[in-house]
């Protein structure tokens, strides 16, 4: 019987801040050959251009590793407004390397609480990132804030 593979492309690190300090990629390593996962993705938020040379780092410590486990260099992608694109293209791809990309909306984009707007601008933002022939996987569908819920006071527009 074929081994069905364990993937896992959806991994913050520390390099970003995205995970804490001990999410290094050894470690990371160390845990997923623990569980017995197969193939791993690196995936650190890319949320405007101007983080690009951040992940250069990440890139260099991939390389520099020579895993039992697939190991892949990607990206987390988050529109750079509502309605915005990503900041991404295949010269960033082919500039940095790349292998992959997961995307998708991280922001409710509104300001009052209106339940059928809500899902619309997610809805429309899911489609935008399943469409997008740079993208492998929609990261994660219906995205919202704590924090926009706190800080806007919806939690008392919740029917
Ligand atoms: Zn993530
Ligand atoms: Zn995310």
């Amino acid at each position: 019987m074929t081994t069905i593979p364990k993937c896992d492309f959806h991994i913050h690190t520390k390099y970003l801040g995205c995970a804490n300090g001990t999410m290094d990629i050894q470690a990371i390593l160390g845990e997923c050959r623990r569980l017995g996962v197969t193939q791993l993705g690196i995936t650190d938020h890319l949320n405007s251009f101007d983080k690009l040379p951040l992940h250069i780092p990440i890139k260099r410590n991939i390389e520099s590793l020579s895993p039992d486990i697939d190991l892949f260099f990607g990206a987390e992608l988050n529109f750079t407004g509502a309605g915005g694109g990503f900041a991404y293209s295949s010269e960033i791809k082919e500039q940095f390397g790349f292998q992959f990309t997961i995307g998708g909306i991280h922001d409710a984009y509104l300001d009052v609480y209106d339940l059928k707007r809500l899902v619309d601008i997610q809805h429309r933002h899911h489609l935008k990132s399943c469409c997008d022939p740079l993208v492998s996987v929609l990261v994660h569908p219906y995205w919202f804030r704590k924090t926009d819920f706190d800080k806007k006071g919806w939690h008392g527009s919740i029917p």
